[in-house]
């Protein structure tokens, strides 16, 4: 079935994939994502809007979007694109973008602390009356590789693969970090998969012609697990705010 390029090629093409930012590193259940530490930069609103000024067509991305609301539920965010809100996952193409060893990567996650209001931890806000029950807020930025997509799409073309699942993979893949989740970089295990996967999974699971695009139930249940402790804000009436201090 591997003969085009046999499997050694696959699985260095794959180790190219998918990689991104990996700020900590933490143990992973086998073959599913581990988590970010719970302190990490969470969004500052239930709505979560992006926008994406690259190339591709809008098409993968908001199928990946679409696959992480779907899976949640939209329990803890509702992601969605809405022209003239504010973006807070602002995604853009980049065809030289490397991972932290240099090597070419699909695509790259970068959460930024942004502030004020995240200095108001615990404090009520006085321009919006509320107070925040985050100790950091982020606005996230993913970056995209066209030339990889290409390079993707031509070694998997003839298992059907075409621009918008690759672009859906690697957006949903990237929207694990920012949801917290790590890399999974144990060998593919079709039994127990995860976008987070960076050994071919998402492209390989459960076959080669069928494979995945968005998360699987091993990265919605660390998900669910992560989001009980990262709540966005509390309304000023909430206990646990000090109410003693203000903000503006
Ligand atoms: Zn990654």
């Amino acid at each position: 079935m591997l003969s085009k390029f046999g499997q050694r090629g696959i699985q260095i093409r794959i180790l190219m994939l998918l990689a991104s930012v990996q700020v900590f590193s933490l143990m992973a259940l086998a073959n599913c994502p581990g988590s970010l530490p719970a302190n990490y930069p969470r969004f500052r609103w239930q709505q979560v809007d992006w926008n994406y000024s690259g190339a591709e067509a809008d098409t993968g991305v908001t199928n990946a979007m679409n696959d992480w609301n779907n899976a949640t539920g939209q329990q803890y965010y509702v992601i969605g694109h809405t022209p003239g809100f504010t973006n807070e996952v602002v995604i853009s193409d980049n065809a030289d973008l490397t991972d932290v060893n240099g090597n070419p990567a699909l695509g790259l996650t970068t959460h930024t602390p942004i502030g004020p209001p995240w200095i108001c931890y615990l404090h009520v806000d006085t321009i919006f009356g509320f107070c925040y029950g985050s100790s950091m807020m982020m606005q996230p930025t993913i970056q995209i590789n066209p030339t990889l997509i290409t390079q993707t799409v031509n070694d998997y073309m003839a298992y059907g693969m075409t621009r918008d699942p690759v672009v859906e993979k690697t957006i949903a893949h990237e929207m694990g970090h920012v949801f917290h989740l790590e890399n999974d970089d144990t060998a593919i295990n079709c039994s127990v998969p995860s976008i987070m996967n960076t050994q071919g999974g998402p492209y390989q699971c459960p076959t080669l012609q069928n494979s995945f695009n968005g998360p699987q139930n091993c990265d919605v249940q660390q998900f669910l697990t992560d989001m009980q402790n990262w709540a966005t804000f509390d309304w000023y009436m909430g206990t646990g705010c000090n109410q003693n201090v203000n903000c503006q």
